[in-house]
């Protein structure tokens, strides 16, 4: 599973020129693609996607945890449904750096979105301090047990393992390093859930380097950046076979 994360960019007619072009580059792609695009680009994109039957997943970069409220700016999981997404990224480390996330509203977020319907790609990842000083397990058991507490049934959720040190930054984690960690977490959600889901990498992927990554064992899939921008870069990742 590839997963593009467009943050804060594309217009609704850049996006639509992005989906026809990829659409045509990665007609025989045997992986599962996904992109979560801008709240104003997903209404456009699910149609255009449910019109030229493609196989790709549409969804969101954030919610909020209410149902409906006085909330002004914010969009609920239901409106995410109504306008075709299936699936929401949830606390991914510019959310929790920019927006001050915590692990106990993301828990919140997270129980919201799988009952209204979202798949959820859930984002945990240490920062560079922390890695140096020997913390990132301890970190993500943390943001995982945080995140996901109270929650029975993990079918719906994908995990994705992303250094903050490592995204935008250019500085990917070594295979082998992401393997390690992604082991621990594959290990920790067997233990507490004994559950078995997808885990993503992510932080600076390119098609240079996502070869190599999905190589490694418990890397089940990407989270690409800056690289899902491009259809032309995000297609060579789409090729890779895991
Ligand atoms: C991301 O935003 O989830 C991400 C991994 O970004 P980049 O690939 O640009 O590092």
């Amino acid at each position: 599973m590839i997963i593009g994360n467009w943050k804060m960019y594309k217009t609704v007619d850049e996006a639509l020129e992005f989906v026809k072009t990829l659409a045509s580059l990665t007609s025989k792609s045997q992986v599962e693609l996904g992109i979560a695009v801008p709240f104003t680009a997903l209404l456009p994109v699910a149609s255009m996607v449910e019109q030229l039957k493609l196989s790709l997943w549409v969804g969101a970069q954030n919610m909020h945890d209410e149902a409906e409220g006085a909330y002004t700016g914010e969009i609920s999981a239901r409106m995410l449904r109504d306008v075709g997404a299936q699936f929401v990224i949830l606390g991914h480390s510019e959310r929790r750096q920019h927006f001050g996330e915590s692990n106990s509203f993301i828990n919140r977020k997270v129980k919201r979105a799988l009952q209204e319907g979202l798949h959820v790609v859930l984002c945990v990842g240490e920062t560079r301090e922390e890695r140096e000083a020997g913390r990132e397990e301890a970190v993500l058991q943390e943001q995982l047990l945080k995140s996901l507490e109270g929650i029975k049934n993990l079918d719906e959720v994908t995990l994705a393992y992303e250094p903050i040190w490592a995204i935008g930054t250019g500085k990917v984690a070594t295979p082998a390093d992401a393997q390690k960690v992604h082991a621990f977490c594959r290990k920790l959600i067997a233990k507490r859930w004994g559950a078995e889901i997808a885990i993503l990498y992510g932080g600076s992927v390119k098609p240079e380097n996502s070869g190599a990554l999905l190589c490694e064992e418990d890397i089940d899939g990407l989270l690409v950046g800056g690289a899902s921008l491009d259809p032309d870069s995000f297609a060579k990742i789409a090729k890779e076979q895991k």
